[in-house]
């Protein structure tokens, strides 16, 4: 149960985190390989283990009294991950550990596949991926150009091309989304081993997050095995694209939450590096100061609602379009508090307004959010918030 003290307590523990998170950033934004030069520390090993439930032994990310706290609610996740981005939001996403695959995993998985997926995280730091998107669909999760196809001899074969997948290039597990054939059921995920014949991953130059080494992945002629489809126990309904419709809903409070870290990281910086300020710049800056807070309460509500009822997702679509707006103009905003040549004397304001412009396409842009939130108005979902 989460309560204010909770939150205190959850703040504090992630506080030290992003402290360490903040000393390497700017590092491995420019050198994202050097991320392995920094897998011992506490915060990297708490990443590591945040998401995996106990019975396949992840660790508490924060323990208090009886109380072990996993990062397995929404709720958790986004008081966490808020402070980790606050700290740098590329070395958080950059880290290792099961990430959003996680949340597919425990929602359709059995226990066989279970087993496989986490055990990766029990032998050390290691990487997950979750390949959705396309060249050029994005957007559109059931246009999806990757194929699983059964052979005459029996065996199963993957192939096409995912893109922009979070450190899909260091990866040692990942779920991939493909197509069996052309209707929303025909939509499956495989549990995928990177390290097998028929996979490649090139890492793609980026402006900004450049630690998360986004990549385009290839699967040509990739073996799979009937025990890599995720749910096969479950009936078609219940699996592919449901699930992963499940999964954006539950992720989409913690890109808010990221976000908002960065956000809150601007003004910050602002106010520890300027003590003067003119009554235009006073007034602007305690306009962002109420825009944070009420964001916060925002994107914890949407969070709570979808620990509550992972079909509604509309306050965090609404949560998540305010949040990648703030984050772009609070760093547009310290920039030009620190007067003129910021960009080159702050070299920390530099990469977060660089890396603030991807939170408006990680877990659908706000185009997509806006049409989901028509659609929960439009069929009176709305009404009951
Ligand atoms: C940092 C980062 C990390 C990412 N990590 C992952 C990952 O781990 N796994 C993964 O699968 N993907 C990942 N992505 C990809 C991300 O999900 C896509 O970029 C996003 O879904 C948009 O797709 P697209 O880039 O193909 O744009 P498109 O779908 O081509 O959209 C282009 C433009 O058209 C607009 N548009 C599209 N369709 C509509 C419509 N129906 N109505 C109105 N406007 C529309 C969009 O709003 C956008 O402005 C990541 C992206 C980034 C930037």
């Amino acid at each position: 149960m989460i309560t204010p003290s909770t939150i205190a307590v959850f703040e504090h523990v992630m506080k030290e985190f992003a402290a360490e998170l903040r000393e390497i950033g700017l590092v491995i934004d420019r050198e994202p390989e050097r991320i392995h030069e920094f897998l011992h520390m506490p915060s990297m090993q708490a990443i590591n283990h945040m998401m995996i439930p106990p019975e396949y032994g992840g660790q508490p990310i924060v323990t208090i009294g009886n109380e072990r706290y996993y990062g397995l609610s929404s709720l958790e996740r986004v008081i966490t991950i808020e402070k980790l981005a606050a700290g740098d939001a590329g070395a958080f996403l950059g880290g290792p550990g099961p990430s959003m695959s996680s949340i597919v995993m425990m929602d359709l998985a059995d226990e066989e596949q279970k087993e496989r997926f986490y055990s990766h995280f029990m032998k050390g730091a290691s990487w997950a991926f979750f390949a959705m998107s396309e060249p050029e669909k994005g957007s559109d999760a059931t246009d999806i150009g990757t194929r699983i196809t059964r052979q005459p001899d029996g065996g199963i074969e993957l192939n096409g091309h995912k893109i922009y997948i979070g450190n899909g290039s260091r990866a040692r597990v990942g779920l991939v989304f493909a197509q069996t054939n052309r209707t929303p059921l025909g939509i499956q995920i495989a549990l995928v081993d990177p390290s097998m014949k028929g996979f490649t991953a090139t890492p793609l130059d980026t402006m900004g997050l450049c630690a998360l080494q986004i990549s385009h992945l290839k699967f040509e002629g990739f073996p799979l095995e009937e025990k890599d489809i995720i749910g096969r126990h479950l009936s078609p309904t219940k699996r592919g694209l449901w699930g992963a419709l499940r999964t954006f809903h539950r992720m989409r409070p913690s890109v808010a939450a990221l976000a908002l870290g960065v956000a809150q990281a601007a003004y910050d910086y602002v106010l520890e590096h300027r003590s003067i300020f003119k009554e235009r710049e006073k007034m602007e800056l305690e306009r962002m100061e109420m825009r944070l807070h009420s964001l916060r309460s925002m994107i914890r509500n949407a969070a709570a609602e979808i620990d509550h009822d992972a079909q509604k997702g509309y306050l965090a679509s609404l949560s998540k379009i305010r949040a990648a707006a703030l984050a772009e103009e609070a760093t547009e905003l310290a920039l030009d508090m620190m007067g003129p040549g910021s960009m080159m004397e702050h070299p920390l304001l530099n990469k977060w307004y660089r890396d603030a412009r991807a939170f408006e396409f990680m877990e659908g842009t706000t185009s997509i959010q806006k049409i989901n939130v028509f659609q929960a108005y439009a069929n009176g979902k709305m009404q009951h918030a």
